[in-house]
């Protein structure tokens, strides 16, 4: 069993059921969390005893390595993970020069079904218990030897699918006595699930919402993100709008450029109309292509256009260069061609 998997009292509850003072709590914490130590054996102030039950009864890391690619140019890093029920997931590490991300899934598969990505293709598993979204932390950051900068939910799944486990997850990570990793530099993408929008606005969160958008109208939006149907753009959007009412938090919109699907002029322009009165940034990605993928990567001439258009009406424009695609560690290239 994950130690992880036990809150604050189920383990006081440990240590008293095996006659072993409470102190010991603070000194676990700080051995996984604060200079995370993923062995018990390392862990040098505790007893041989507490070691020992530890040991018997317990793991920090329930994931198994199976395998990890580096991206040529050695800034993105993809690791394939076995749970403990033998289901793979994929955390992607990116290194730039002045913050190190990591990208984790937050489901096995996924259901919203994104025709550009590869992960929607292989169908549904299941939801991500919290200590498994912990522990890709942990172990990445572990190989890093520090913990990154910002956090994304990016991954495999979509996270506000997995609401209770998400939330669980992100005050794990921000806690001053756990992880201690600023809310703000925490990132949830969503394809825009209206009613966990609307729960998220009262958790009192100071993260960062993220609608991959990737359309300006239903119908677009509708074939190349198949779950979207169950929610319109104008219900996502004014779902945001309080969101941004409540929170203060700026919205961020991603947008991945398709060629001849939604990357001409007459698109941006109707982007632009869209989000104009959000107070946002606006992330363009070409697409990165997958194995059977329907979609062409538009030329940097078309993606220029378009990008050019909306910078020239001041929207806050980045756009995404490509890095770990010949891992398959893009943007919607996580696949688990083993399952
Ligand atoms: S892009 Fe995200 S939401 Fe869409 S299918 Fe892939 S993992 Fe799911």
């Amino acid at each position: 069993m994950s130690i992880l998997s036990l809150n604050q009292e189920n383990l006081k509850e440990f240590l008293k059921i095996n006659n072993l003072p409470s102190f010991h709590l603070k000194q676990i914490n700080e051995w996984v969390f604060k200079k995370n130590v993923l062995n018990f054996e390392q862990m040098s102030n505790l007893s041989f005893s507490l070691k020992e039950k530890l040991n018997t009864n317990l793991k920090i890391s329930t994931l198994k390595l199976v395998k990890v690619e580096c991206a040529k140019n050695n800034e993105t890093k993809k690791y394939l993970f076995e749970l403990e029920d033998k289901k793979l997931i994929e955390t992607v590490l990116i290194i730039a020069p002045n913050r190190t991300t990591i990208c984790v899934s937050s489901q096995v598969g996924c259901t919203v079904g994104c025709k550009f990505c590869a992960s929607g293709k292989n169908g549904f598993f299941r939801n991500l218990k919290t200590y498994e979204i912990i522990e890709q932390i942990l172990f990445v950051a572990n190989d890093l030897k520090k913990y990154p900068s910002h956090i994304v939910f990016m991954g495999m799944g979509e996270p506000l699918l997995n609401y209770d486990n998400l939330i669980e997850s992100i005050k794990i990570l921000s806690n001053e006595n756990f992880l201690n990793i600023s809310q703000r530099r925490i990132t949830v993408s969503t394809v825009g699930i209206v009613p966990q929008i609307k729960k998220l606005k009262n958790e009192n969160l100071k993260i960062n919402l993220c609608l991959s958008l990737h359309a300006s109208n239903d119908e677009i939006r509708n074939k190349i993100i198949p779950f979207s149907k169950h929610f319109p753009l104008n219900d996502i959007l004014n779902a945001l709008k309080d969101y941004f009412e409540t929170t203060k938090r700026d919205i961020a919109f991603e947008y991945i450029l398709l060629e001849k699907i939604n990357d001409s002029l007459i698109d941006a322009q109707n982007l632009y109309n869209l989000i104009k009165n959000f107070q946002c940034s606006l992330n363009l990605i070409p697409y990165n292509p997958i194995d059977d993928g329907d979609f062409i990567k538009p030329s940097s001439k078309r993606v220029e256009i378009f990008k050019k258009y909306l910078i020239d009406k001041k929207l806050n424009v980045t756009q995404r260069y490509t890095k770990g695609d010949d891992i398959s560690a893009a943007c919607g290239q996580l696949v688990l061609k083993s399952i």
